[in-house]
């Protein structure tokens, strides 16, 4: 077992899809906020009121002018599982077509099988409440084209939610022309961004978005905070809010700000605008460098999603004819995700994958590994090492590897060639 070079720190994360370090930067911005500038911005008549205002607005300023948004059209939240939620519920009491109990479908909604949770479950309990929700089965390569959702149109059809790029696979969705598409039958449109946001670039009007959900721990910022744009022109969207009370954020979500957070939020924005282009060509040359070195010492693995449709930085890899388990026993020094989903009581193949239509079993045995701004060349080698060294270790032990390199066909799967 090759053990790691000297100034190389085990385990090495490569999670960044599941949250990010902060970054100094950012913590260096909060800290004054907990301590000498730590007023509620909602009050009004003192210094420190203003001075946390003035924290809360530049913040404000820097997350508007990285989406090319109006500051007025940022809310901040605790992060994207609450922007969804306000998006999607907020959207469907708003725009419903027939009242709860009328017996007619409140309305229709459209969104895909393979979103986030916090996309999915919301819009089940809509459905639960009497919307009709289409979840869109996306192809093999999980990319949703705008045709797919315009076949799924109906004339009560009140919101669409269709994700910017997706966390398992990195797939990158066509939100300009799903969008232009909405627009033209007045439909609101929300997209959860949280994976693009900060990564890449966005022009909220230009993109046709009227809703966009983001995270801060998705881009070097804090953990429990992120934000909702709410587009205030061409329409000026509406939004039932979850909670009541001080009226906040222009009354859409009540309560005091998380002023230390949302400044972290902010500077996390400001420098991902500088930074995200660097950022995506350099992460970018490490994934290929991470799937031609694996697919070419190894057989039988595939690349999961579009090849040329994706983010960067993440990559998904299934690896036939090892056990998913000791798939993950064997490379626990990479800290990364696999295609299996902890339940209560058993482990479930991601459904993500499963949307896609990969088996089960190839499901468990994927990984995903996602890369970030301190990922090294020198992390990604050792990866390498590790991961085909396990793949090779496990694969000696299975009979079924010595049936397929025999020529038995065993399955339909089509294997990245390199
Ligand atoms: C991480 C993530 C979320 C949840 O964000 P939180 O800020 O952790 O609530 C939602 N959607 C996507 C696509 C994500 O990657």
């Amino acid at each position: 077992m090759p053990s790691a070079p000297q100034n190389l720190t085990l385990p090495i994360y490569l999670d960044h899809a599941a949250t990010t370090p902060c970054d100094p930067r950012v913590v260096e911005a909060m800290l004054p906020y907990f301590t000498t500038i730590f007023g509620n911005p909602g009050s009004r008549n003192h210094r420190f009121g203003w001075e946390a205002e003035a924290g809360v607005d530049k913040a404000r300023a820097q997350v508007a002018e990285l989406i090319k948004a109006d500051e007025k059209e940022i809310i901040f939240t605790s992060g994207a599982t609450e922007s969804n939620n306000l998006a999607l519920r907020g959207a469907a009491l708003m725009y419903e077509k027939n009242p709860q109990g009328s017996g007619k479908p409140r309305g229709h909604i459209i969104s895909c099988i393979i979103e986030h949770k916090a996309v999915l479950d919301p819009c089940k309990r809509l459905q639960k409440e009497g919307f009709d929700v289409t979840f869109l089965e996306p192809p093999r390569d999980g990319v949703l084209t705008a045709e797919m959702v315009k076949a799924a149109l109906r004339d009560d059809t009140i919101l669409v939610s269709i994700m910017w790029a997706n966390n398992e696979i990195g797939t990158i969705n066509d939100i300009r022309a799903i969008g232009e598409l909405c627009k033209s039958r007045d439909i609101i449109f929300h997209t959860d961004a949280t994976q693009w946001f900060g990564k890449m670039p966005i022009d909220a009007y230009a993109d046709n978005v009227d809703l966009m959900s983001f995270s801060g721990h998705k881009i070097y910022g804090p953990k429990g905070v992120g934000g909702l744009f709410v587009r205030r022109k061409r329409p000026r969207v509406r939004l039932t809010p979850l909670v009541d009370g001080g009226g906040q954020e222009r009354g859409f979500r009540s309560g005091t700000l998380n002023v230390s957070g949302i400044v972290g939020l902010g500077k996390a924005a400001e420098l991902a605008g500088r930074e995200m282009s660097a950022d995506a060509i350099r992460l970018g040359k490490l994934r290929k460098k991470l799937e031609d070195s694996i697919t070419s010492r190894l057989d039988t693995c595939a690349i999961n999603g579009n090849r040329d449709k994706r983010l960067p930085h993440i990559t998904n890899i299934s690896f036939g004819f090892v056990e998913g388990e000791s798939l993950m026993m064997a490379v626990k020094e990479i800290a990364c995700s696999s295609g299996s989903a902890c339940t209560s009581a058993s482990l479930e193949p991601s459904y993500v994958l499963k949307g896609l239509g990969v088996g089960d079993d190839l499901a468990h045995s994927s990984l995903r590994l996602s890369l970030g701004r301190w990922t090294t060349e020198q992390e990604v080698d050792y990866t390498i090492e590790k991961i085909v060294a396990a793949v090779k270790k496990l694969r000696d032990l299975s009979p079924l590897y010595d049936m397929h390199k025999e020529g038995i066909d065993l399955s339909k799967v089509e294997w990245a060639h390199h």
